[in-house]
């Protein structure tokens, strides 16, 4: 390992705790649930389930996660004819030799039951005039397995149904408007709780602990890490860096998928969450051209603009670096008024705002950031290597995944995992124990003036298309901004910190790991090594330093 060379001049700093002030006020509950998408409410559900008391602490609304904004649906076997094999076997193909085999057999064993455990709490999915939940099939998948809600609403109805159920609960208490900072330890380095802020509450900082027997990580996503993204703007890695600072494992960060079409609204657009434009747009005919009006996708796969995900955003990245732009266009014109307006309502009437109407124009697009297949490790019951604290949901790598996502496969891993948190809550839960003092640990934080500056390298630089000198500019840049910190401890900064937190992660395991697999694109080693079919693992010491490390796969 120590012979691939760092992109970095020397192991990067990162800090051991953000800058903040001390506690002025204090919650306790049994359990500490961070995030309010599926993973974390769900998590909150099963706890209350095992008698525990729960606090839900959430950084905006309840509902301004990724989970809302899912349109696909869920993957679960629940046809007569699929099989919990099949379901596995197509995660693992989509995971290139890097699943871990017993995490996907829980995933597509226990999967089903969660599901009917989720239409329990509430949530309705589309059903066939029998009664019977309807399937679908989506890429990747051999079998009619993904239930929907509303068509494409599926996330919004999850969140709905699981929203209801914890606001019914009075065991719960939901803090709103609540942003997470660091983890709490006790003397033996056991989770005891964590610091937060809450703007306007106890003292004129806000910032307070809640105190608790276990936290659960569920923060969601990182995609705010580059300029372009599907993800909302909650989606800024907190979690991961979180755990990096409180000394976890953090593992496949590398693993970034990107959605090939997200509407491109134009280069003085802000940077962040960008609208989605459907795979099923293509799906229905509708091609992708460059600005000249040539359709590039034939002859470089023998599904043209239907070939998976990596492979469309791969070769729109290179039309957009070979001829200097920053978008292509996908024609739907010749679908007719018709069939747009059917089919497409919401993708028209999205795109119609942006002053574009597909039926008449083509509609200009970019890859943006969409899952992050990585994360804070866990076993097969949410544990992360710090005693007392878990993680689920798209922030945790409980390893599923591999080296990409299968299609709708993520809503379903933060029900499974969930649910198996709730279990081990029920299980093992010592008492409240003391939090020891942090001060010596390094912290500081890194000015907001920052953020821009770092997305736009991060999707420069380790984007779609990687390579060595890429990846070492990317690193360089990091490296300088890392150096531009702020006195000021307030929200901007502390997300910004975690931005450049996670992002140096990335920047390092993606430069180490010489190889193309999954949605890792690497120009300068174009094939899957055998070398590589293992994980990086990276740590913050407790000096502050990124200590990485490489696990081949047994
Ligand atoms: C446009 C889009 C479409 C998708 N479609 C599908 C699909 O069809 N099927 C599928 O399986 N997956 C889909 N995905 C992926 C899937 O939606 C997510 O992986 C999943 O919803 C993540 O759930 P989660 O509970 O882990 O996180 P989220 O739902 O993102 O929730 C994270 C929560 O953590 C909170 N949080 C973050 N940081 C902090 C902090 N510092 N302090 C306090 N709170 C914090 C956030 O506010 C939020 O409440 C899609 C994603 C997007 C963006």
């Amino acid at each position: 390992m120590d012979t691939v060379p760092r992109p970095f001049a020397a192991s990067p700093r990162l800090p051991r705790r953000l800058l903040a002030a001390d506690p002025g006020w204090q919650l306790q509950a049994d359990v500490c649930v961070v995030g309010s998408g599926i993973a974390g409410l769900c998590a909150a559900l099963h706890a209350r389930e095992a008698g525990l008391s729960v606090i839900v602490v959430t950084k905006v609304n309840i509902d301004d996660g990724s989970t809302r904004w899912a349109q696909g649906g869920i993957a679960a076997v629940l046809a007569p004819t699929d099989t919990p094999e099949a379901h596995a076997e197509d995660t693992a193909v989509a995971g290139v030799g890097l699943c871990d085999p017993a995490a996907v057999d829980v995933l597509v064993r226990e999967g089903p039951a969660r599901v009917r455990e989720l239409i329990a709490f509430g949530a309705e999915f589309d059903r066939n005039p029998d009664g019977s939940l309807m399937l679908t099939r989506e890429g990747g998948h051999h079998a009619d397995r993904i239930i929907h809600a509303g068509g494409d609403a599926t996330g919004a109805e999850v969140q709905r149904a699981l929203h209801t159920a914890v606001h019914r609960d009075p065991g719960i208490q939901l803090l709103e408007h609540a942003l997470v900072l660091d983890l709490l330890t006790d003397a033996a380095g056991r989770a005891a709780g964590i610091t937060l802020h809450v703007l306007g509450e106890g003292s004129e900082d806000g910032v307070g602990a809640v105190l608790a027997r276990a936290v659960v990580l569920a923060t969601g996503g990182m995609g705010q890490i580059y300029a372009s993204t599907t993800n909302p703007s909650v989606s800024t890695g907190d979690g991961v860096a979180l755990a990096l600072r409180a000394g976890a494992t953090v593992t496949d960060v590398e693993f970034v998928q990107f959605h090939p079409t997200a509407l491109y609204l134009g280069a003085d657009a802000q940077l962040g969450q960008q609208p989605l434009v459907s795979e099923a747009m293509r799906g229905e005919g509708a091609y992708l051209i460059d600005a000249a009006g040539e359709r590039f996708m034939v002859g470089q796969h023998e599904l043209a603009e239907l070939a998976p995900r990596d492979v469309v955003a791969k070769a729109i990245t290179r039309v957009m670096n070979t001829q200097r732009v920053d978008h292509v266009y996908l024609d739907a014109r010749h679908l007719g008024a018709a069939k747009l307006e059917a089919r497409f309502p919401s993708i028209l009437a999205r795109c119609r705002q942006a002053g574009i109407d597909p039926v008449t124009q083509p509609i200009p697009v970019a890859p943006a950031a969409h899952y992050a297949s990585g994360g804070v490790r866990t076993d097969l019951h949410g544990r992360t290597s710090v005693p007392g604290l878990y993680a689920c949901g798209e922030v945790a790598c409980t390893g599923v995944h591999g080296a990409n996502r299968l299609a709708s496969n993520s809503l379903l891993e933060g029900l499974v995992f969930a649910g198996r948190i709730g279990a081990d809550l029920a299980r093992d839960l010592p008492p409240q124990a003391e939090p020891a003092p942090c001060e010596d640990q390094p912290a500081w934080v890194v000015s907001s003036t920052t953020r821009d500056d770092l997305t736009r390298a991060m999707t420069r630089g380790a984007g779609v298309i990687r390579s060595a000198s890429s990846l070492a500019e990317t690193a360089e840049e990091l490296e300088k901004l890392g150096t531009r910190t702020s006195a000021d401890p307030r929200p901007v900064n502390w997300e910004a910190t975690n931005l450049h937190t996670v992002a140096t992660a990335l920047v390092s395991a993606a430069a180490r790991r010489e190889e193309t697999r999954g949605c890792h694109w690497r120009e300068d080693f174009g094939e899957a090594s055998d070398a590589w079919r293992g994980h990086l693992l990276a740590a913050i010491s407790p000096a502050g330093e990124l200590t990485e490390a490489y696990e081949a796969m047994a």
